[in-house]
């Protein structure tokens, strides 16, 4: 019976839909598409995928799953000036890291031969027509949408002459720019995307996929509706800026479509803060060596987040926690390190590293003795066992964790009190040394040594203020890291009205490397892409160029959530 109880309130979490969802929903209960569920996620191959696109692999594949349909990958490759094969690559292995399969994969480029003949019937039939003119004069004779548009001389052309100029284009007799084929539609029309819209353009480019075959090129709007129709899908999910393109789409779908069809639906993109997520800025920042190539750390692409230590769990985690929306907002990027703080906290290693080191002298620890102390892997998780990690006279300690002229609240290491060293021993400061410029060089200090944690004495049941991690300086294995904070210094970055540009904003400070540290020798059999927690520091992640002699680590994230506070309040 309580069973029961419990099955029926799962069932009532998984089935809230959002409002895409509704849609299909109902489209299934009247049978549209005899109750098909086909999506598809349509990348440019201009560029490395964003947390943004994430966003909308994670809702067109989620879709498919829920109502038990398929998801397409199609790369819609029709602007050959921006696109390469080394982009297909790289979306191809980030959309399979996120954890997801492709049932069909398609190009747009794939349909040139079909698209080019749905050219020449709507020239036939009198819906499209070659035009001479300028650009600047087509956008020019469109006007505004409270006024009525400037018919093309050419607009009512011979249809012959059309078709007969549209073939010497094909055969690149003409020159870029010099001639489009345009749709005749509406000049009226208050959607300025009907007044005429481009079809194809002249382009004399080599295609990644069709190479010199093509002199001219089809436009989004011709490309990607009759797409979707090629493959049968029946939603065609996008961004809101497509809103007001959904009845041109609809508009070629008419000329050519019988039978089931695809219907456009909208939602808001995802905007994150301190971070810029179109590709074309991103290609900037590459370009400018502003980062380190595509898969920085820093940047927001699928690689950069993977190389900076994110799961695919926590990306995930992070599209379902947002949500889809019907309008734009700004999500702040707390939000995503909050799922990959909490998805680590549950999965990650712990194991000690010291980051900014200073010496500890145990006095009293004898010089030729080393110990093994046992430490837990993972508390958040009880089948993660424990290791052993070596204990000795001299340690790193935290250069932080010391202070010789502490105020009363200061709960770590001073002179004359008492600290636990996490794992090991109660210690005590005793003194310290100083170079000529009066850095410390060695802390010394005394141990208890009936303190020892978990041995169950009485002493090591005593209660201090203040635990510290370390490591046996003579076990320990040095490392590099780098740590990264926001890429930019403003929420916002692109968004400003007041003519700066979003490269102004770029944070100084957004990298610093540390490359003297030190970390217990259980790192050795570290991977890249190995995830761990440093303790009572944060989440870090072994770097992809990180070798045995020249460990790099990487921070995802701090330990602290400033997001889970901001909630409470
Ligand atoms: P960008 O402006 O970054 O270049 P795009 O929309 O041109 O992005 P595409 O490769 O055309 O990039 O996008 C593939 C799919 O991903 C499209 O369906 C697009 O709507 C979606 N998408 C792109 N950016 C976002 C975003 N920030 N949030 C949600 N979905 C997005
Ligand atoms: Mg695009």
């Amino acid at each position: 019976m309580k069973q029961d109880i419990i099955n029926k309130e799962e069932e009532n979490e998984n089935t809230s839909l959002n409002f895409i969802e509704e849609i299909i929903d109902n489209d299934i209960k009247e049978g549209v598409n005899n109750g098909r569920v086909h999506t598809r996620f349509p990348p440019e191959p201009n560029g490395y995928l964003h947390i943004g696109h994430a966003k909308s692999i994670c809702l067109n594949f989620g879709l498919a799953d829920r109502f038990n349909g398929h998801c397409n990958l199609r790369f819609d490759d029709t602007n050959p000036s921006k696109e390469e094969q080394e982009y297909v690559d790289a979306i191809k292995e980030d959309i399979s890291w996120l954890g997801f399969k492709w049932h069909q994969e398609h190009y747009a480029s794939d349909y040139f031969d079909q698209l080019y003949a749905w050219a020449i019937k709507l020239i036939k039939e009198g819906k499209a027509y070659i035009d001479e003119q300028p650009q600047e004069e087509i956008s020019k004779q469109r006007t505004t949408p409270t006024e009525p548009g400037i018919e093309s001389p050419y607009r009512n052309r011979p249809v012959e002459e059309s078709l007969k100029i549209f073939e010497e284009m094909k055969n690149g007799v003409h020159a870029d720019g010099s001639k489009i084929l345009r749709a005749k539609i509406d000049m009226n029309s208050p959607n300025m995307h009907m007044r005429d819209p481009i079809m194809y353009r002249i382009m004399h480019a080599h295609h990644h996929r069709t190479g010199d075959k093509w002199n001219i090129y089809p436009m989004y709007d011709f490309a990607h509706g009759q797409s979707d129709y090629i493959e049968k899908i029946t939603h065609s999910v996008c961004t809101l800026e497509f809103e007001n393109h959904r009845p041109l789409y609809e508009w070629f779908l008419d000329q050519i479509a019988d039978g089931d069809r695809p219907k456009q639906r909208e939602f808001a993109r995802l905007n994150l803060s301190y971070t810029v997520m179109s590709k074309r800025k991103l290609l900037e920042l590459v370009e400018k060596d502003l980062v380190n190539g595509w898969d920085d750390p820093r940047m927001p692409t699928i690689s950069g987040l993977r190389r900076r230590g994110y799961t695919p769990e926590s990306i995930r985690n992070f599209a379902n926690t947002i949500g889809v929306a019907k309008r734009e907002n700004i999500i702040d990027l707390a939000v995503l390190e909050h799922c990959v703080r909490e998805d680590l906290n549950k999965t990650a290693p712990r194991i000690m590293a010291v980051v900014d080191p200073v010496k500890l002298i145990i006095d009293n620890y004898s010089d030729d003795k080393s110990e093994m102390l046992i430490a837990e892997n993972n508390p958040e998780n009880e089948n993660s066992g424990s290791r052993e990690m070596p204990f000795s006279k001299v340690l790193y300690i935290e250069r932080e964790d010391f202070m010789e002229d502490a105020p009363k609240k200061f709960f770590r290491l001073t002179l004359g009190k008492e600290v636990r060293l996490k794992n090991a021993y109660i210690i005590k400061g005793e003194s310290i040394v100083k170079d000529n410029d009066g850095n410390i060089t060695e802390i010394h200090c005394t141990y208890d040594p009936d303190s020892k944690s978990g041995s169950g004495t009485e002493a090591s049941k005593r209660k201090v203020k203040g635990t510290l991690h370390w490591v046996s300086a003579k076990h320990a294995v040095k490392f590099k890291t780098n740590l990264y904070d926001r890429l930019f210094s403003n929420a916002d970055p692109a968004g400003k009205k007041d003519g700066s540009d979003f490269k102004d904003y770029i944070n100084p400070d957004s990298l610093k490397v540390l490359d003297n540290c030190y970390a217990e020798p259980s790192v050795l059999e570290a991977k890249p892409e190995d995830r761990f927690q440093f303790q009572r520091i944060g989440y870090f992640c072994v770097d992809k160029d990180s070798t045995k002699d020249n460990l790099i680590f990487n921070r995802t994230v701090t330990l602290k959530d400033s997001w889970s506070k901001q909630k409470k309040k």
